[in-house]
């Protein structure tokens, strides 16, 4: 989102040349309606600390090369897993649960869910809720990064919070780890919490698929930064400071994926 977009949402609806005094109480609304419904999307805190968060899997070969290289370097993440692919792969959960990762709800099998009616979102979330069990860590990212109010409402009757990213590698093409590096180094700061895939649900292109250029940016990113920051789950790292929430509703700049059948 650029900072026009983002401030377009933050004034909210009323036209210019509405009165001043409904402007500020839109904003003060606004402002405080981002603590129940705002996306969360870094932690403001002085602590250098970060949180990779992988979304999409478990994949039975594209997630234990991550899981291992995670190890290696004694990093902690976050797996925001589809409900479908948990369900089949029950061993790379209890992986990630042992290692001490932190697992967030992605769908059941990962529809933009501004499409779908009201049941059919509440079951994406319930149906995966309940093959995460004990393992949840009542974290919640929409696919895409698409939501609706209806979804967002969603999410908070289900006691969950959205978590969306401010750092974005898009390790969704064929972009070689430096491109990758370089996007990630223009908005890495303490408290960010950065988006990556281990495995992609859905894809237009085949050799996008290949998760090497996403293993070796993550560990360009560890070997770099393993002395300066500490990498945490999202858990962790919304204690460490003050989550920054943002009404978050607009259609991502992902769609193209959507083009998948
Ligand atoms: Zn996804």
């Amino acid at each position: 989102m650029s900072a026009n977009e983002r401030d377009a949402l933050v004034e909210g609806s009323p036209p210019r040349g509405a009165l001043p005094l409904l402007k500020v109480a839109v904003k003060r609304g606004l402002s405080e309606s981002a603590f129940l419904l705002g996306t969360v999307i870094r932690v403001s805190t002085a602590e250098p600390a970060l949180a990779l968060t992988f979304d999409d899997g478990p994949h039975p070969e594209d997630t234990p090369p991550l899981l291992d290289l995670l190890d290696r370097y004694g990093a902690k993440a976050t797996f925001f897993v589809v409900g479908k692919s948990a369900r089949r792969y029950p061993e790379l959960i209890e992986r990630m649960a042992a290692a001490g990762h932190a697992l967030g709800n992605h769908t059941w099998d990962h529809p933009s869910l501004p499409s779908l009616k009201g049941p059919f979102r509440r079951r994406q979330l319930a149906w995966t809720q309940e093959v995460l069990g004990p393992h949840t860590s009542g974290l919640f990212r929409p696919p895409y990064g698409e939501q609706s109010l209806g979804s967002r409402l969603d999410a908070l009757a289900s006691g969950l919070k959205v978590v969306c990213w401010d750092v974005i590698a898009e390790d969704w093409r064929d972009d070689p780890p430096e491109v990758m590096l370089a996007r990630i180094y223009r908005r890495l700061r303490r408290g960010s919490i950065v988006l990556f895939h281990d495995t992609l649900y859905t894809t237009t292109e085949e050799r996008f698929r290949d998760r090497r250029p996403t293993l070796a940016t993550v560990e360009r990113l560890l070997q770099d930064l393993g002395d300066r920051y500490r990498f945490v789950t999202v858990p962790e790292l919304m204690r460490l400071g003050r989550p920054v929430r943002w009404h978050w509703y607009q259609r991502s700049r992902l769609d193209w994926l959507k083009q998948v059948g």
